[in-house]
């Protein structure tokens, strides 16, 4: 039974699929002006994690991302200029080079973060046909108006607008009377763009299409519902996004779609939080606005980013540090090393194996009660680590067990039960002689010399393990 907290509720609910045995599911996608901070990566992780979940039920998952490469205004509330233009003037490329070099940046960063890339990914400027007859519907249904400059949506026409950021539209209108309003003809402040013409600041807009009303192009929020109703049809089951879109871009999505078709857009709503930065927001001025790149740069590999954002919950704040990443590193090379040294012993032991006492169904149990307790995967890497470290259950059934759990976790942890057979046989004969000397220390309670062995014998690029049956050293798993 798996648990999904539902921002529209705001609780947990039982997830009930709209088919039996597919899931249909939209994840928000970048704007692809520039390169994606670890802010955004973290809720590609988590929607990663949720498809995965997905899947370990056992449903067919039907997922869809669009790539925004027009409309998104530097300002979510419609003020501003377009980001892929700016993006295009700042690096003196045209808008589609842009577009292109953004795209294939962010598909190599999630490639490096074990996130499969959704089958379906939508640039929003293939799709203006879909967005054009989202807008039309909703001037005929009387709930967008046409101005000299724009085509809006009548947020007073739609009674539960802000429902999902749990904000009354009295308080959203009070809220948005504060911002700039550059068009005089909008109806009330809080109303929202669907189509920009191709006038006023926009006159020398680069990508522009045909309307009704005119050469222009769409507003950011039209995309998403166009998009999704194109694909998942109408409602479809899961949304996500991060909780920066809950009071602007997926409360707009969800009036315009509703309005326009009378039915809801999505069943559920998921959001991942933020990632705050040495405490506080990543900010370009602050100069802690950091992408994997930056991690890269450090010599620290990305999967340790995914480490540290599956130690915490996607709901709840993560503050990312240097020494956090660092601590996430040396935790996920621990993994590493414990599991081959695993896969080592197997192979040691050549079948005869003490363990098997104890069952180890119930640690199966418990992670996947975590994961479909609304995808705690703090939980679930914990039980992992102590599953690891019960003595009597047998090698092999921890091993099936670890392969299994990281279709969830997605951290390439079968890659360390691989052994490299040249590196089995020759273990250097001063590296034994390390070992046994240690063993010698260790018996006679003599711990810190047996430290100071263990510490060179790592050096040497080996770890020594204690077993019942003694000693066991081990090529250290090299990444
Ligand atoms: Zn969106």
């Amino acid at each position: 039974m798996l648990r999904l907290y539902n921002t529209l509720g705001r609780k947990l609910e039982i997830f009930k699929p709209l088919k039996k045995t597919s899931v249909g599911l939209y994840t928000c996608g970048p704007t692809v002006y520039n390169y994606a901070h670890i802010g955004n990566l973290r809720t590609y992780v988590f929607e990663d994690i949720l498809e995965r979940v997905l899947k370990a039920d056992g449903y067919r998952v039907k997922r869809v991302m669009n790539i925004t490469d027009v409309g998104h205004l530097t300002s979510d509330a419609d003020e501003g200029e377009d980001k892929l233009e700016k993006g295009a003037k700042r690096e003196n490329k045209s808008v589609l080079e842009i577009a292109k070099f953004y795209t294939e940046a962010f598909l190599s960063d999630i490639r490096a973060l074990n996130i499969a890339v959704p089958k379906i990914l939508a640039p929003a400027t293939q799709f203006i046909p879909d967005q054009v007859a989202l807008v039309e519907q909703l001037m005929k249904k009387g709930v967008a108006y046409e101005t000299s400059t724009a085509v809006y949506f009548d947020v007073t026409k739609f009674k539960a607008y802000g429902k999902l950021a749990g904000q009354s539209l009295k308080d959203k209108m009070t809220a948005a009377r504060k911002e700039v309003v550059t068009d005089p003809a909008k109806r009330n402040p809080a109303d929202f763009a669907l189509w920009f013409k191709r006038v006023g600041k926009f006159a020398n807009h680069m990508l522009h299409w045909p309307s009704p009303w005119g050469e222009g192009f769409p507003g950011w929020h039209v995309e998403c519902s166009a998009i999704g109703k194109h694909f998942l049809g109408q409602p479809f089951d899961i949304h996500t996004g991060g909780v920066d879109h809950i009071g602007t871009h997926h409360t707009n999505e969800i009036a315009q779609s509703q309005a326009a078709y009378g039915v809801p857009l999505a069943r559920y709503w998921m959001h991942g939080e933020f990632l705050l930065v040495e405490r506080g927001k990543m900010a370009k001025s602050a100069g802690n606005f950091y992408t994997l790149a930056d991690i890269k740069a450090r010599g620290i590999p990305p999967l340790a980013f995914r480490y540290l954002a599956l130690g915490a919950h996607y709901r709840s704040r993560l503050n990312f540090t240097w020494e956090s990443l660092e601590a996430a590193q040396n935790g996920l090379q621990n993994l590493y090393n414990k599991i081959h040294q695993l896969s080592w012993d197997l192979k040691e032991l050549r079948g005869i194996d003490l363990g098997g006492i104890v069952n180890a169904k119930p640690y199966e149990n418990l992670f996947n009660r975590a994961i479909n307790n609304d995808l705690n995967t703090p939980m679930a890497m914990s039980i992992m680590q102590t599953l690891l470290g019960v003595n009597g259950i047998s090698i092999p059934e921890k091993l099936t067990l670890i392969k299994k759990f990281d279709r969830v976790l997605g951290l390439d942890l079968d890659k360390s039960m691989k052994l490299v057979p040249s590196k089995i046989k020759k273990i250097p004969k001063e590296v034994r002689e390390l070992a046994k000397k240690r063993e010698e220390y260790r018996r006679s309670k003599q711990f810190m010399q047996a430290d100071a062995l263990r510490k060179r014998i790592g050096e040497l690029g080996y770890t020594v393990e204690d077993t019942p049956q003694g000693f066991s050293l081990c090529p250290l798993h090299q990444k």
